[in-house]
């Protein structure tokens, strides 16, 4: 008797775009799935030899590694709206500053689950969330275990500010770099070795701003004995610059080359002004880049050199930044948005194609997060984080480019089915294991209190 092999998943009848090196394309293609890995990626053909346990036939639909968002501040999913029309510093005065200095454990814990579910109905499969709010120990363990509760892959980054107070940031923020280090520990400790390289813990400053250079100093140093990536926000405004040049008498980019702080390891979100002697410096030192245009339009602060990166060979990749300056976790919109700036902006609608927003949202993502042997492309013995593109909306009917069709004509509802590591976490509008409806209920109760809490 011939004992079958288990397969977890097949996706039968796909246009399979596998973003690998040589961008292939499968049509009337098979994926199997095992063991949360791609077993196989092949034209139709025999599967006896296999026990499968979930077939989906994807007959006219369209196969994509899942999408990265490198950048988001989960809490902000309760703020939405608040400080709305308002320049950075105020904004940051009017919501994330106060409501973060407050929010509550379990509200932490709705973000996240609010959060993470949209990104998942947008095609998202991993996140890297920005965690720059009241710095106790439970509110951290909240947001893991709400993003965990949804099955998305993620890279939390336990980050840190050691000053900032002239721009609002409250003092209960603040922690000296030692002690940050070491709470940032603490989790690498309990959840380092999460199964799967579902979690990740990274850490970083929040913002040039609110850092000494003994905070730099001292997060390298531990960063570099961990072998740690890390992020901050760098000159989304020209406050950064300004900030330096007044303390240390140079550019944020000069400060931080100085101090050995522009790295492989260095994931740098927004870049808005960026110079171009600036660009080649983060192409030398491969400094990875995280590009969030919804907020960097949402608070007027410019349009980042994108083109301009990618030609010098700089990594790219996009986030959605936080939903209160979104305002939502919707890659689909950012991807369209990503786009449609460069294009205005430079007058020139070859300036950037629909390929190389694909190619940033899967490939990017997945470098910026130094996971591309594991995700990113579509490939054998990669792990299985998938998407399935239902093409059968009026918007994005008729498909007669797909990577076109893809970027500027579809919404989240066109993604049909998201998996992470080899299971189905979201399938025709139903989550696995969360309830959407009571997600929605319990975060329109807990807003009210909080808001009320404030009442700025
Ligand atoms: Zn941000």
């Amino acid at each position: 008797m011939n004992i079958k092999k288990r397969l977890d998943i097949l996706i039968k009848n796909a246009a399979i775009y596998t973003m690998d090196s040589e961008n292939s394309i499968l049509h009337g293609g098979m994926i199997g799935i095992a063991d949360s890995k791609i077993l196989f990626i092949e034209k139709m053909g025999s599967v006896e030899e296999y026990e499968i346990l979930t077939e989906i036939d994807a007959e006219g639909k369209v196969v994509f590694p899942g999408f990265v968002n490198t950048h988001i501040h989960i809490f902000q999913s309760f703020l939405k709206g608040l400080g709305a029309d308002h320049r950075l510093i105020e904004w940051l005065n009017l919501s994330a500053l106060p409501y973060g200095e407050v929010m509550s454990a379990r509200q932490q814990f709705l973000a996240a689950q609010l959060a993470c579910m949209e990104a998942i109905k947008s095609g998202c499969t991993t996140l890297a969330e920005f965690f720059y709010t009241s710095q106790d120990e439970e509110l951290a363990h909240a947001v893991i275990s709400g993003m965990q509760s949804t099955g998305i892959r993620s890279v939390f980054i336990r980050t840190f500010q050691d000053t900032g107070e002239e721009y609002g940031m409250p003092k209960c923020f603040l922690e000296p770099v030692s002690t940050a280090m070491r709470k940032v520990d603490n989790l690498v400790k309990q959840y380092g070795r999460s199964p799967e390289d579902m979690l990740t813990i990274w850490t970083g400053p929040c913002v040039t701003w609110a850092t000494t250079r003994e905070g730099y100093e001292g997060m390298l140093e531990y960063c570099r004995s961990e072998k740690m990536p890390y992020s901050m926000h760098i000159n989304e405004t020209l406050v950064d610059n300004e900030m330096c040049e007044r303390y240390y008498g140079k550019k944020a980019v000069d400060l931080l080359e100085e101090i050995g702080f522009l790295s492989e390891d260095f994931l740098a979100v927004h870049c808005v002004n960026l110079t171009e002697n600036e660009m080649d410096r983060f192409k030398e030192h491969d400094v990875k880049v995280s590009h969030n245009p919804m907020a960097n339009l949402y608070l007027g602060s410019g349009v980042a050199p994108i083109p301009e990166l990618l030609k010098k060979g700089v990594v790219v990749s996009l986030g959605t930044d936080g939903a209160a300056s979104n305002n939502s976790t919707d890659m689909m919109e950012t991807l369209k948005i990503a786009s449609l700036i460069q294009k205005g902006y430079h007058r020139d609608a070859a300036i950037i194609t629909a390929g190389e927003m694909l190619q940033a949202v899967t490939v990017g993502g997945a470098k910026a997060l130094h996971k591309e042997k594991t995700l990113g492309t579509l490939e054998v013995g990669k792990k299985a984080d998938v998407i399935i593109y239902n093409p059968d909306q009026l918007k994005s009917t008729p498909m007669n480019d797909v990577p076109a069709t893809l970027i500027y004509s579809s919404g989240h509802e066109n993604i049909e089915t998201t998996i992470v590591n080899g299971k189905i976490v979201y399938n025709k509008g139903v989550f696995e294991g969360v309830d959407e409806q009571s997600v929605i209920a319990e975060v329109k109760a807990e807003a009210a209190k909080l808001i009320k809490s404030l009442k700025l």
